[in-house]
């Protein structure tokens, strides 16, 4: 018996073997969740379907999250499938690439700032809005995932920063709406992980080899180790964590030490 066993889980971001999301729906199968997925537009569609069908799933949707009627057209075709379901997850961020590099002042315009807080912040809401209904029933659990660019400033991450910082906001709102129904929100805070999405931000090998020397692990973490990490605060398990920002960032966000060793000798 898998931790997830029995529950349907529906992940909303995986675009290639190295999303986030993917890791987060490996551990989900692998624990015995059913998967159904979507993609964001006609191109990933393939690739996402084979994904599906290695958590033996046929389950895969489009949505571009920008889009109302396209969310609501998602769970009304989830609907044939599933009547009702028990987690959700939004692994979705995107700012335009002009907001990803240079000076934060100089570059974050009001548009940039409105589509970076749409995708990656509005997004989860309006999400969570809709699958309300067919989660309420089985007290399904949510997850997204953020950043500690929401807290700290990091170069060229920019409008994204406030964009995370938006979005733990509303896992706290979100946690404090859906808590008297028997429904949790929580996220997850990984660290920097080679993805398409982190490819947009200007010096992110630099990021990497930061983090790698700065943390109390001293390396990285991987899309396995989130995905673990989102098995635990998706399964019963997590039963009394709600409104929670997760790291899992192997210590850098804590990280309490003040000097780095010098291992040159
Ligand atoms: P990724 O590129 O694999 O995933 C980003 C996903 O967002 C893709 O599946 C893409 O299709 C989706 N997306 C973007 N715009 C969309 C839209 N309009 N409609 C629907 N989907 C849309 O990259 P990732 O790193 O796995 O990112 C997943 C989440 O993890 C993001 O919220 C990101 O900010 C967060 N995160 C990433 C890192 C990192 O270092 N990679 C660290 C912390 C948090």
């Amino acid at each position: 018996m898998g931790l997830l066993s029995g529950k349907r889980a529906l992940i909303v971001g995986v675009a290639s073997k190295l999303s986030i999301a993917k890791g987060i729906a490996d551990a989900f199968h692998r624990e015995g969740a059913e998967i159904a997925l979507t993609y964001q537009n006609d191109k990933l569609q393939g690739r996402v379907e084979k994904f599906a069908a290695e958590y033996d799933s046929t389950l895969t949707f489009p949505c571009d999250v920008a889009d109302d009627a396209q969310i609501e057209t998602l769970f009304q075709d989830l609907g044939k499938h599933w009547e009702s379901f028990d987690i959700l997850v939004h692994s979705v961020g995107y700012a335009p690439g002009d907001q990803l590099d240079g000076d934060f002042t100089d570059v974050t315009t009001r548009e940039g700032f409105r589509i970076a807080h749409d995708i990656s912040v509005y997004s989860f809401i309006a999400l969570a809005r809709a699958a309300r209904p067919m989660l309420e029933p089985r007290k399904g659990s949510l997850l997204t995932l953020t950043y500690l660019g929401s807290q700290r400033t990091m170069p060229n991450y920019n409008v994204m920063g406030l964009a995370k910082a938006s979005l733990e906001a509303s896992v706290r709102y979100l946690a404090a709406s859906l808590g008297p129904s028997g429904m949790r929100v929580n996220a997850i805070s990984a660290g920097p992980i080679r993805t398409l999405a982190a490819s947009g931000i200007k010096n992110f090998r630099k990021m990497l080899n930061e983090f790698e020397r700065q943390t109390p692990m001293r390396r990285n973490v991987t899309i396995e180790e989130v995905g673990n990490a989102a098995t635990f605060l998706c399964s019963d398990w997590a039963s009394g964590v709600t409104g929670e920002i997760m790291f899992v960032d192997g210590g850098f966000s804590f990280s309490a030490m003040g000097a780095i060793e010098d291992d040159s000798g």
